[in-house]
């Protein structure tokens, strides 16, 4: 049976990943990292934590990268800014630069020293606020990056990438875990477990994919 690597934050989209990887692979097989980078609310890593535990994952790595503003500055890892978004398309002022990539690359060397070649990522390019190491085109390219780097043959796999949010909420409901991700997840800037805040870009992003659903689900 093969192994994987699910890169998780205890967000609505890589707990949907998590569930997949588990029916798919056996929780035996799957392993889970979460990076605490400083981030607005340190509560993200005890709610992947209790996630990880409650899919039955042994192996949960947690990476301290608490240097990570001394590098970089955006309202994500600085509790000082307002988190700001203007425009539906627009990049908000939480991206942080190259953190999808480090992440990719952390979780392959972690994956490669326990014999794990698939590398799970709930990235996702419809409609996830337009951040650059999100896209298809960046994964494909950071794929092959890591088989040369490492001289291995990783494979990254995106289950969101192409999906709305809308229809990752009923890729939860397929696998039998929307009441769950709905209710214990945490998406939130404010970290708020569940619904959230219901003010900030991603309590919206995910508020209006949810009320597609339900909308669709009551027609259906
Ligand atoms: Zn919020």
């Amino acid at each position: 049976m093969n192994k994987a690597i699910v890169v998780f934050s205890g967000g609505q989209d890589s707990t949907t990943c998590l569930a997949k990887a588990v029916k798919e692979y056996g929780c035996g097989n799957v392993s889970c990292i979460t990076f605490f980078y400083g981030q607005r609310h340190s509560r993200e890593v005890e709610v992947a934590q209790g996630i990880a535990k409650d899919f039955g994952i042994a192996d949960h790595k947690i990476l301290q990268m608490d240097w990570y503003n001394q590098i970089t500055a955006n309202a994500l890892l600085d509790p000082s800014q307002p988190i700001t978004k203007t425009e539906l398309d627009a990049c908000p002022n939480t991206v942080v630069d190259g953190r999808n990539m480090l992440f990719l690359l952390l979780a392959a060397i972690y994956a490669k020293s326990r014999g794990i070649r698939d590398i799970i990522t709930g990235v996702c390019e419809t409609d996830f606020s337009g951040y650059p190491d999100c896209r298809d085109i960046f994964v494909k390219s950071c794929n092959v990056t890591l088989n040369l780097a490492m001289d291995t043959t990783f494979r990254i796999i995106t289950p969101l990438m192409d999906l709305t949010k809308e229809e990752t909420w009923a890729l939860a409901d397929e696998l039998g875990v929307f009441e769950y991700v709905a209710e214990r997840t945490l998406t939130c800037y404010n970290g708020i477990v569940g619904k959230g805040c219901g003010t900030c870009p991603s309590c919206k992003l995910r508020q209006r994919g949810l009320d597609a659903y339900l909308n669709r689900r009551l027609k259906g």
